[in-house]
């Protein structure tokens, strides 16, 4: 398939004991973009666990993700995340 991703790191984020979670693989980079500092080990990671729904978060693959995100090419009708500022398009940046 071919790469069409942004890497805008939107997918990175998630909802954990009602907060917004940035994943902490998630790299800023100089360009601006994000990058994944485990990329290739990254499928099936445990990234937290959410108390109350009694859930494992773990990296999967963007196709089986539940949301669309802001601007994302692999995006196919799915509620739309809005987690992250959708009318600037951006994230938040991790603290240097
Ligand atoms: S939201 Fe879409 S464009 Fe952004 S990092 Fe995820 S797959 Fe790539
Ligand atoms: S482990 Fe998954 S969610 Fe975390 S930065 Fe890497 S690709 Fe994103």
């Amino acid at each position: 398939m071919e790469d069409k991703c942004l890497r805008c790191g939107k997918c990175c984020h998630f909802y954990l004991n009602g907060e917004i979670k940035r994943c902490r693989h998630l790299v800023d980079t100089e360009d601006g973009k994000t990058t994944c500092s485990v990329y290739p080990t990254r499928l099936g990671r445990i990234l937290g666990f959410d108390i109350r729904h009694r859930l494992k978060i773990q990296c999967s693959m963007r196709t089986q993700a539940h949301w669309d995100y802001p601007d994302c090419p692999y995006n196919d009708g799915r509620p739309l995340w809005t987690g992250v500022d959708s009318k600037k398009g951006q994230i938040p940046r991790r603290n240097k």
